[in-house]
């Protein structure tokens, strides 16, 4: 992908009052205004990242068996600080922020990682199974994006010209292993698929998914809604602590490395650098501890 000095970078220019909803929040209608250059951008940069798991009391002097490089206070404040120095459009943390059952105190300590970014560099965060949606709510009373009503459901929905991200959320009940959308949330997503425009669409989602499946129940009811849907261009998630690539079809299957820890001495802890066109995306890993894979960059075209 060419990133030349003519390219237009985009902000995140998102705001609620450039938004008309209408059916309960269920169609979003897009006016966003290029008025600083009559063009809408062609590139957007941002961060991702994945299962912080920040606890309320730091315990990294005595890791769990099994668990690597494990220091989830200390890695996502790396984190923060090193996404800081050069601040993308935006972050978006793909759940489990919290250890284990979404204490209070686990959000309170992840608020805090966070207030090391630039305040024009907002977070948009999903939630995973570790987490716990009163919880989040209650340390995280205003949070940016557009949020559909959906019964039980976090769900954000992110224009970021020339992309448009949707952050689904598949948390079942806390501290349990496997998640689920659920039929209302499916039912949202297909509607809102079917009656937005083809904007190239990433969707984001804590549980991590393979083409035969995945660790959501409904994964192949999911598959069913976004495999004829072109604007869907690839998936991201995180959950099992690897970074990995893979298709379902022609969609990309995004695996974010963890934050906070990982489960192989061989498997890094890091964040992804995302630079985004409507044609596809430029992948960087960034490790914050653990082993550097040679080949750090991932470059991705979007199926037309
Ligand atoms: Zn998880």
């Amino acid at each position: 992908m060419k990133t030349d000095k003519k390219m237009i970078v985009s902000q995140y220019c998102l705001d609620r009052r450039r938004f008309l909803a209408v059916a309960g929040g269920v169609t979003l209608i897009r006016h966003i205004s290029f008025a600083d250059t009559g063009n809408p951008p062609e590139l957007t940069r941002w961060a991702f990242a994945s299962d912080t798991h920040v606890p309320t009391t730091d315990k990294s002097d005595n890791p769990p068996r099994g668990h690597y490089f494990f220091d989830p206070l200390g890695n996502t404040r790396r984190t923060m600080a090193a996404i800081a120095a050069d601040a993308p459009v935006g972050v978006v943390i793909t759940g489990d922020l919290a250890r284990l059952t979404g204490q209070v105190g686990d959000y309170k300590n992840v608020a805090d990682c966070l207030a090391a970014l630039p305040k024009k560099c907002p977070v948009f965060q999903a939630l995973g199974n570790h987490d716990h949606r009163a919880n989040f709510r209650q340390v995280f009373k205003k949070t940016p994006g557009i949020h559909p009503a959906v019964e039980k459901r976090y769900i954000t929905v992110i224009d970021t010209p020339p992309v448009r991200f949707i952050l689904l959320d598949s948390l079942r009940r806390v501290n349990e292993g496997n998640g689920e959308l659920g039929l209302s949330q499916r039912m949202w997503l297909k509607d809102f698929l079917a009656t937005h425009d083809d904007t190239p669409t990433l969707i984001f989602l804590h549980h991590n998914l393979s083409p035969k499946g995945g660790a959501i129940a409904d994964a192949l009811l999911f598959f069913e809604i976004i495999r004829p849907i072109r604007s869907v261009k690839a998936v991201v998630f995180g959950h099992s602590h690897v970074y990995r690539y893979a298709a379902l079809d022609d969609i990309h299957l995004i695996n974010l490395p963890a934050v906070g820890y990982s489960f192989n001495a061989k498997v890094p802890v890091g964040w992804v650098e995302a630079k985004l066109t409507s044609d596809g995306g430029r992948f960087k890993l960034n490790v914050i501890d653990g082993p550097s894979p040679a080949n750090r960059i991932r470059e991705l075209t979007w199926r037309q």
